[in-house]
């Protein structure tokens, strides 16, 4: 039997995770120490002995073998989560190609020590007249600063740690001191930064309806078998599949165990914490992206003392450390938001039902529009898929009238808006109910070109177009550049050049300009910098404080307004003109969304979509409200040219800031993926320069691989991570792999 040696972590805290240790494993524990194990191993000069973490396992030795120690053993005390989640980042490291160190700050709940928020309070330790006796001596020996903080605890019986110091301008020497000497007490409190709505209540939960109750029923039946697959539950908007998970988080509770309920960044509003604390009260618990990230900490302490029992939030939300994890949501699981962008590039809905498996917890997700993947498992069985087909109280879903813009162009219509949205408009502001107006792409705002010679304003480190503001600048939303807006075109010099397509900022003028009476609100990114900013718009606008609400992506997304029984959609299509090959599901997706917004109420809804590709079944679709009819089309055309989930799809991105090396480079990846998978069946497309080409001086390139077993895709990324990183060539490209 050859030797095998562990990398052990032994400190879980941010920057120490890529400092392991080597150790022996001892031929008895040859068997059973995995990735993940909790071992006791002797540390330091003194051969103390302490518990760590394996991480890795390798048959070579890093230093000299004879100083190499021997693990001592097993730790007994049951399975750590954190042993759990080592072992899930093992996956994660092996499925998306990133290093083990890489996943590990992905999974584990590090702590930054000198983070910790720590409350300190200091109180008299003396009786009054010994204080006052004390001050006397302090003042007659011009101890000045000790006499001004006794004379401040005289007056109030505690002062704050920060009071103390910026309030009275005592140094912490002094209090120190003061401490020393017993006549001051300082008491630590440790304070967790929740941001728990307090005391919440909980306690009020919905009947459901005969629909959701069957629903919930077959899941449960679905529960009880032995391997309980991930449940699908595709449900038009308002259906009540919010009210169904909720259901099945009650169960898991009542069995002792934990949820997490995953839900997009947008989507966490006041109204979704609101929802969840009127039913669960305080043991639920919110995480969101701007949260610090030792709140983020204290939120992941409070979920392994069992503090808390539900967590509701984003991607980051899967890691959790809950001891006894019995379910994890998924909503809205075709969000592109749940795939991270970074390096692991892993997908929370692959890595939630891995975790699942792991932990036997159970997944459920649900949609109103499925990702074409997970409709695909669930037509084929591999999911449990349970579909809601009616809004709850039958509430009727939103009459669709789509118009061609080009058509309204050759009837003499120049503005953004159809006769028919505007007649509309103007319907609803005089019934005085609400509008909204959903602008496709923000990425199109005012975007900047020369009607004579077609030039387009770019960005020279960027290559996107630059966005024209109000302040009068050009600015480029991937780095910030900006330049003052341009009067004459610097190629022709032609004075025709300016905004092509309308931004929302646009939009908002236009629509002041016809309905001079409008009360409007606009919610984009550049009216939502703040953290408040969402909610204060939404909110005003569900208090009925304006009458119509502009805005892109972000205002399409799990809003209930009861009073919206219009939805304009505004350039339906610049999304299908997108570079990838998810344009048409996406384009359904949000065109669904935004329909889905009107009518949810009592009122009935209506909406308009305006595009210039009015034949496209994405379109079609959305506008009848048909899924199936979408997925029929969608599936046929990934078959057809072997996209995903047809065939198994991995990028290999490159950047690096000398474009001629990069070529090179990737060039050169190409090669060897050919050299060492000769069989037909593997689809090399590539190497071409990234939709952005060039970002912040760095070039970008993408190498795209395509086969039907992904096991094979992830064996060539490991073994060209080898090759990558014996060949110097390579120093200067970074290196970066995404599976779709
Ligand atoms: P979805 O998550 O499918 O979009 P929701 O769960 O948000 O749907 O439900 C839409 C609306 O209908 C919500 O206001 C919700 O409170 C209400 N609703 C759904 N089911 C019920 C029920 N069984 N009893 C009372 N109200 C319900
Ligand atoms: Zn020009
Ligand atoms: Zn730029």
């Amino acid at each position: 039997m050859d030797k095998l040696y562990a990398d052990v972590i032994v400190d879980i805290s941010q920057g120490k995770l890529d400092r392991t240790f080597q150790y022996e494993i001892p031929d008895e524990l040859y068997h059973e120490i995995k990735i993940g194990s909790r071992v006791r191993i002797p540390f330091g000069k003194g051969q103390r002995e302490i518990t760590g973490y394996v991480t890795g396992i390798s048959a070579n030795p890093k230093v000299e073998e004879s100083r190499i120690k021997k693990i001592l053993g097993q730790s007994v005390q049951g399975v750590a989560v954190e042993s759990k989640l080592i072992a899930l980042a093992e996956w994660i490291s092996t499925n998306y190609g990133s290093t083990m160190n890489q996943a590990l700050k992905t999974v584990l709940p590090v702590k930054e020590k000198k983070k910790q928020k720590e409350n300190r309070f200091l109180t008299l330790n003396f009786s009054r007249s010994e204080a006052e006796e004390f001050l006397e001596v302090c003042e007659r020996k011009h101890y000045k600063a000790k006499a001004r903080l006794v004379q401040a605890l005289l007056m109030q019986p505690m002062l704050t740690y920060s009071e103390a110091i910026h309030t009275w301008k005592i140094s912490g020497t002094v209090i120190k001191g003061l401490e020393d000497q017993k006549v001051i007490t300082v008491e630590r409190e440790r304070i967790y930064r929740s941001p728990v709505l307090a005391e919440q209540q909980g306690g009020q939960k919905k009947i459901l309806n005969a629909e959701q109750e069957r629903i919930f029923l077959a899941v449960c039946k679905e529960w009880e078998t032995s391997v309980p697959r991930p449940v699908l539950l595709h449900g038009v908007t308002g259906s009540g599949k919010t009210e169904v998970y909720m259901e099945l988080i009650q169960k898991v509770l009542e069995e002792g165990k934990q949820v997490i309920v995953l839900i997009p960044e947008i989507a966490l509003t006041y109204q979704t914490v609101k929802r969840f604390s009127k039913r669960f009260g305080s043991c639920v618990s919110f995480l969101h992206s701007r949260l610090s990230a030792g709140e983020k900490y204290d939120q992941f302490e409070q979920a392994k003392k069992g503090e808390i029992s539900i967590v509701v939030g984003p991607r980051s939300a899967l890691f959790t450390p809950f001891p006894d994890l019995g379910l994890i949501i998924i909503d809205e699981e075709h969000e592109p938001s749940y795939k991270s962008e970074k390096t692991p590039c892993y997908h929370a809905r692959e890595v939630a039902i891995e975790r699942g498996r792991m932990e036997n917890a159970k997944i459920v997700m649900g949609s109103a529009t499925p990702s074409v993947e997970s409709y695909e498992k669930g037509k084929s069985g591999e999911y449990f898929l349970q579909t809601l087909s009616c809004r709850y109280e039958n509430r009727a879903l939103p009459k669709v009238y789509t118009i061609d813009m080009k058509q309204e162009l050759k009837e003499g219509n120049r503005s953004i808006f159809s006769v028919l949205l505007k007649e509309k408009m103007e319907e609803r502001l005089h019934r005085k109910e609400q509008v909204i107006l959903f602008l496709n792409r923000r990425g199109y705002t005012g975007f900047i070109s020369c009607r004579s010679c077609g030039h387009v304003m770019k960005c020279p480190h960027c290559d996107v177009s630059l966005t024209s503001h109000k302040n009068g600048q050009l600015i480029c939303h991937y780095c910030g550049y900006s330049i003052p807006d341009v009067k004459n075109c610097p190629v022709c010099g032609s004075p025709y050049i300016g905004g092509f397509r309308a931004g929302t900022q646009q939009i908002e003028e236009q629509v002041q300009k016809f309905f001079p009476q409008a009360r409007i609100l606009r919610m984009d990114a550049d009216t939502t910098r703040k953290k408040e900013d969402h909610e204060k718009i939404l909110s005003a606008f569900a208090k009925g404080e304006a009458d119509i609400l502009v805005g892109t992506q972000m205002i399409v997304k799990g809003h209930d307004f009861p009073k919206v029984t219009l939805v304009g959609v505004l350039a339906a299509d610049l999304s299908l003109n997108g570079t990838d090959y998810m344009a048409g599901e996406r384009t359904f997706q949000l065109l669904t969304q935004a329909v889905g917004r009107a009518g949810r109420g009592c009122l009935p809804g209506e909406a308009v979509i305006q595009t210039y590709q009015p034949d496209h079944y994405s379109v079609q679709a959305a506008a009848a409200q048909d899924y199936e009819a979408f997925y029929e089309k969608e599936i046929g055309y990934r078959i057809l040219m072997g996209y995903p989930p047809a065939k198994a799809m991995a990028m290999i991105r490159a950047s690096c800031e000398n474009q001629e090396l990069l070529e090179q480079g990737i060039g050169y990846c190409r090669k060897y993926i050919e050299k060492i998978y000769k069989r037909q069946d593997l689809i090399l497309v590539g190497p071409a320069p990234e939709s952005v080409a060039k970002v912040q001086d760095l070039y970008r390139m993408v190498l795209y691989m395509r086969h039907s077993d992904r096991k094979i895709l992830v064996k060539i990324t490991e073994l060209l991570e080898q090759y990558i990183q014996i060949n110097k060539g390579f120093d200067k490209i970074h290196i970066q792999f995404d599976f779709i």
